[in-house]
């Protein structure tokens, strides 16, 4: 993370900040505004959970529905420590701009539970997952509320989830979350979904550039679901991947590291760290390292006023979400770095979950192919309709996405009209 003396605007910030650079740019009607700005609904719990050690542990959870204006509320939940309020309803505000973006027929939510799952034993995590599901069940269905994988959860979550939500109706409901295991109505395809989708729009801004992929020179910040699989397919599309980094410590090799081995070197040894053929950077060196491609892929505020300034990257693509405030967009703006932002970058993840769940409630499962074909033209036509309004407009990537996103859920928002 770059370290600012400014003052410390947090992630909703930020997103009230991006929000309102958009609607000026639409001249967006300020009862419009009014009406889509804020989460529709929040809900705060307290989690107690009985330890390994016999302690009880209460930990706090969220879920956050920031709009169902064109869908159901759709968003992940995340494991972390750092999770709060702020951060669940600024993720909330994004998924709504992004499903809008990728014009799935979603609205837009997030949850959290603040914790630490690699401190906790699976059993504890199981425990924690029910009872979270079980506090949030008034708010989520099929047709109201899915939730998906985020940072540090994954498909044995949402299999607890699935679980947990169909015993209290007494039948199963595979359409209540996505990204769920293939064995209980899970799609092909949606584990590497993000990442896939991340690839999808850098080759696409690179086309624009005119920079080919092979040969071209890949940073990637966090090596987690997003980050790993956007790395191994612009290495098995012959670029080169230069640096990785994950919690833990980053490692470099200027040649190109070899991603399929890195990936089994972090199975193996739980981080990138140690890898053979690299060497240790810091963090700072890895965002100011000569690149084409930078992919910040962990969490927000990676790349803020202070450090904006030392990327030497000609492409931003945001696999993570908000990991660029405010003061770092206007930097790399005006440095003429062309960024993917996040609510198009990396809505492949949530792109797949609409398949998974329209083939959950049709009961009838795609093969790989169908998705990536799928997956690949939402995804290009998405990034050309974002850029077209930034050519026709002379606004940022951002700016042109929020744009889109925004417009498009004020008018389901214009249609509905006024309740009661
Ligand atoms: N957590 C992912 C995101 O931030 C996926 C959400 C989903 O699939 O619902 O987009």
């Amino acid at each position: 993370m770059g370290v600012s003396n400014q003052t410390v605007k947090t992630a909703y910030d930020s997103a009230m900040e991006n929000f309102n650079l958009a609607a000026d740019a639409l001249q967006l009607d300020e009862n419009i505004r009014n009406m889509i700005r804020s989460p529709e609904r929040i809900l705060e719990v307290s989690l107690p959970v009985r330890m390994d050690n016999g302690h009880i542990q209460s930990f706090a959870g969220y879920r956050v529905q920031h709009s169902t204006a064109r869908g159901p509320a759709k968003g992940g939940i995340r494991y972390h420590p750092g999770v709060t309020l702020d951060e669940v309803k600024a993720l909330a505000t994004w998924m709504t701009w992004k499903c809008a973006v990728v014009n799935i027929p979603f609205g837009g939510g997030k949850g959290g539970v603040t914790c630490n799952p690699k401190a906790m034993s699976q059993v504890e995590l199981e425990r924690l997952t029910r009872r979270y599901a079980s506090a949030i069940l008034p708010l989520i269905g099929p047709e109201k509320d899915i939730p998906a994988p985020d940072v540090y959860t994954n498909s044995q979550i949402m299999a607890w989830i699935m679980d947990t939500y169909s015993m209290t109706k007494g039948y199963p409901v595979s359409g209540v979350v996505t990204g769920k295991p293939i064995a209980l109505g899970g799609s092909l395809g949606r584990n590497e979904a993000t990442g896939r989708g991340v690839y999808y729009t850098v080759c696409s801004a690179a086309e624009h550039l005119h920079i080919p992929i092979a040969g071209a020179r890949v940073v990637v910040q966090g090596f987690g679901n997003a980050g790993s699989i956007a790395a191994h397919l612009m290495h098995d599309n012959k670029a080169r991947v230069i640096a990785a980094n994950d919690s833990r410590g980053c490692v470099h090799n200027s040649k190109g590291l070899d991603v399929t081995k890195l990936i089994a070197h972090k199975e193996k040894t739980g981080g990138v760290v140690g890898f053979p053929d690299s060497e240790p950077i810091s963090p700072a060196e890895l965002f100011a390292l000569e690149c084409d491609i930078l992919i910040p892929a962990a969490l927000e505020n990676a790349i803020d006023g202070s450090n904006a300034g030392k990327v030497k990257a000609k492409i931003v693509g945001e696999a993570a979400n908000g990991p660029v405030t405010p003061e770092g967009d206007a930097i790399l703006e005006k440095n003429g770095i062309f960024l993917i932002p996040d609510i198009l970058c990396n809505a492949g993840g949530v792109t797949v979950s609409y398949f998974e769940w329209v083939q959950d409630e049709q009961h009838l499962f795609w093969e790989a192919q169908d998705v990536y074909n799928r997956l690949e033209r939402v995804m290009k036509t998405s990034f050309a309709e974002v850029l077209k309004i930034r050519l026709d407009h002379k606004v940022s990537m951002r700016t042109a996405a929020n744009m889109l996103g925004i417009s498009r859920v004020a008018e389901a928002t214009t249609l509905r009209g006024l309740y009661p």
